[in-house]
């Protein structure tokens, strides 16, 4: 299926590893010239000399802290009329509730909540105005189903969503859709960081806590990212233009709802 992108201009936040990356990579697969963003300037160029190598697109790299005033001033300035936009930080710190300060709650919302919000005002109005726009949220299955030591991605991506739920309708008129990827256990740095907590805490292997977690999932194993990114360029399309303010859950059947 052609996606129907050729050309048009991306900006993919938080992109050198991991989700960010996979969507920056199925993007540029489908010829769009892709600005990947991420703090660490190592990582960041040998991804985007990877993807360069892998679809040959146009890539630019910013590196930089995206929930930074800078650092998004530097992204907007390297992909000022971008036709998709994927928001996407790291997750905020897990912790009982009790220990989290002002500081901690302003941190949570600036990366996931803010830091969206302010890129897509600083967007959405050159895609009414080219009448095409595309924007991925990367959001969290805890959006739909709260994980109970994740507090501060629950409130902060459910501020987000909620706020992006009524925009959507604001603006799917002039074809410019705004949706969000809620991924469940998906095979990242980020996962087996995870993973690698869990096993000090327990003292089982890394590899049993691992397997324990792919045999909870329906689908008997983690995502990997490439399914991710290819459902993020899908979100993208030029056919996707009548699906908006929606919430995609990739978590292999985890979510245990009929709705
Ligand atoms: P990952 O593999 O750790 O990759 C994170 C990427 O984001 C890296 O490229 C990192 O590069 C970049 N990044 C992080 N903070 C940044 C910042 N402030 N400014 C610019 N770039 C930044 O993580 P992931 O698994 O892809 O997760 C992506 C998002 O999905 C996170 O918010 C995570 O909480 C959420 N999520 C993931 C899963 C999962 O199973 N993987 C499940 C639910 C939700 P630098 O560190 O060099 O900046």
């Amino acid at each position: 299926m052609d996606l129907g992108l050729q050309g048009r201009n991306a900006l993919v936040c938080a992109s050198s590893k991991g989700l960010g990356r996979a969507c920056a990579q199925a993007l540029a697969r489908e010829g769009v010239a892709v600005t990947m963003v991420a703090r660490g300037s190592e990582a960041l160029e040998q991804a985007a000399a990877e993807i360069r190598r892998a679809t040959g697109a146009r890539i630019t790299t910013v590196a930089a802290d995206i929930t930074s005033q800078e650092g998004q001033a530097a992204a907007l300035a390297a992909c000022p009329a971008a036709d998709i936009l994927v928001t996407n930080a790291g997750g905020p710190k897990p912790g009982d509730f009790r220990d989290w300060s002002r500081d901690d709650w302003i941190a949570a919302l600036d990366a996931n909540m803010l830091t969206p919000i302010a890129l897509i005002r600083a967007s959405i109005d050159g895609m009414i105005s080219r009448r095409f726009g595309r924007i991925v949220n990367i959001t969290s299955a805890a959006v739909k189903a709260p994980i109970d030591i994740l507090g501060l991605s629950n409130g902060a991506r459910s501020g987000l969503t909620g706020f992006c739920a009524g925009l959507a309708r604001k603006v799917v008129a002039h074809n410019v859709t705004i949706n969000n990827l809620l991924p469940g256990p998906f095979e990242t740095d980020r996962l087996l960081e995870t993973a690698r907590q869990w096993s000090r805490q327990t003292g089982k292997s890394q590899e049993t806590v691992l397997a324990e977690r792919r045999a909870a999932n329906p689908a008997g194993r983690f995502g990997s990212p490439a399914e991710f990114g290819d459902a993020c360029a899908w979100l993208c399309s030029a056919q996707a233009g009548y699906m908006t303010g929606q919430n995609l859950l990739l978590d292999g059947g985890n979510y245990p709802g009929t709705f």
